[in-house]
């Protein structure tokens, strides 16, 4: 007998026939000798529509107490929904919120971090042949106030709980049937992985790729809990997220990613001098923005430019702080500039390989792509260009490096 979490995301839930389709394969589970606990998303398209009625109601920046409050809302309707689904199959069920299985967090609102969960309750649930119907996406503080884990969260909530209760795996259930080389529905020529090591799903996520939300994928490194991404509309194998030396597919690349989330802001003709950086990244730190992208161009006659990246939600509070500060450090100017996009190339086999990046570089610019910015770490490689070149970049990165024979980088002259 093994204990399972089994995840469904939005579209798995997306209506009662869908969530009755969860309950079956919930019970078949069952049936089949296993503890199954469960974490769902909100329906379909409802998180989206609570964000839009709290911007309606709340403006630009809701307060972020009653965010939370509204938009946890969609994670409690599909769990009592998919508890009487589950009962009407004759099969014992019941729905716990974040709250009711302590599932506790800090205390920042729409981005709350899991603190610990009570996995005793859970077990005594378990224990006693019922399955556990658990909401994803929220928890609740130290002060009782409901809080959010930022969009996605589910995945995470899943792998906390898989975590916490010791399971044998995490099943994640999506409208993809595993993790593909790129996105599968931008790209058709992308290739299911079978297995993938949490060090690339961990870059792969933080770089657009959102089938997994990146802290669940942390949190299932941390623990060692093994991640099967699969499914919810087939009974086919997906793909294993699992420690290196069990995830081995011998790519180089193994994976292309995009992100059209982020914005540029540029400040030019800066003073060349010590302290100007801090006292530009010191105050957006302050306000909680999180900076991606750094360059800083190389002074002459005494200044510099300075480019970053962040979230686009943040563009407007990140140009106030960049036009403060620019003005105290004396720019020339500062810009905002939405249509950009990050296209990356992940995998193990970079750590290895000389010329991927060079090989990468031809081959935007063999499409004309310009490069805006270059950051790089050990197994990835990310270049910000125009967001209008997105889809252009990406399949021609994924023909370079993952349809033709396997990643491999030719030899460099
Ligand atoms: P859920 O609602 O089940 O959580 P998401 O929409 O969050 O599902 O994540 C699944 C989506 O992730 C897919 O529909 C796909 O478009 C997208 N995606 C992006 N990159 C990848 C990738 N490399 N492999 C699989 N799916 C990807
Ligand atoms: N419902 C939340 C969202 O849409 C959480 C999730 O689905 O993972 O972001
Ligand atoms: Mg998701």
């Amino acid at each position: 007998m093994s204990l399972i979490v089994q995840k469904f995301g939005g579209t798995s839930v997306g209506d009662v026939a869908r969530i009755e389709n969860v309950a079956r394969r919930v019970v078949a589970t069952r049936q089949a000798g296993h503890r199954v606990a469960v974490v769902v998303s909100a329906m379909a398209g409802e998180t989206d529509s609570l964000v839009r009625l709290a911007h309606a109601a709340g403006g630009d920046e809701p307060d972020p107490r009653e965010y939370d409050a509204l938009v946890s809302t969609g994670e409690q309707k599909t769990i009592a929904l998919l508890a009487m689904a589950i009962q009407r199959l004759g099969h014992p069920a019941r729905s716990f919120t974040g709250a009711q299985i302590g599932m506790r967090t800090d205390a920042a609102h729409m981005r709350a971090r899991i603190q610990s969960i009570d996995a005793a309750r859970i077990h005594e649930v378990l224990g006693a042949g019922t399955v556990a119907v658990i909401a994803g996406f929220q928890g609740v503080d130290d002060e009782g106030n409901v809080t959010t884990l930022g969009r996605g969260g589910s995945d995470t909530s899943a792998v906390a709980v898989a975590a916490a209760l010791n399971a044998d795996v995490c099943e994640i259930y999506t409208d993809v049937d595993g993790v593909y080389t790129t996105d599968p529905n931008l790209v058709s020529a992308a290739r299911r992985l079978s297995r993938i090591s949490y060090d690339e799903m961990l870059e792969m996520a933080s770089l657009g790729a959102k089938v997994l939300q990146i802290r669940s994928v942390k949190f299932a490194m941390q623990y060692g809990v093994p991640i099967h991404v699969r499914s919810s509309f087939s009974e086919d194998e997906g793909t294993w997220v699992v420690r290196e030396e069990d995830a081995m597919e011998g790519l180089v690349v193994s994976g292309v990613t995009y992100n059209r989330s982020e914005a540029k802001i540029r400040l030019r003709g800066v003073k060349d001098q010590p302290g100007v950086a801090a006292r530009l990244f010191g105050p957006l730190g302050e306000a909680g923005i999180v900076v991606d992208m750094i360059v800083q161009n190389v002074g002459q006659d005494g200044s510099t430019d300075i480019t970053f990246t962040v979230p686009r939600g943040d563009t407007r509070r990140a140009l106030a702080i960049a036009e403060q500060a620019g003005a105290e450090v004396g720019a020339a100017g500062v810009l905002a500039d939405e249509s950009i996009a990050k296209v990356s190339i992940v995998g193990l086999g970079m750590k290895d390989h000389a010329g991927v990046a060079s090989r990468m570089f031809r081959v935007l610019a063999s499409e004309g792509i310009n490069i805006q910015l270059i950051s790089t770490s050990e197994i990835k490689i990310s270049v910000l260009i125009e967001e209008k070149y997105t889809e252009l970049a990406v399949r021609a990165l994924h023909a370079a490096f993952v349809e033709s024979g396997a990643g491999q980088p030719r030899a460099e002259a």
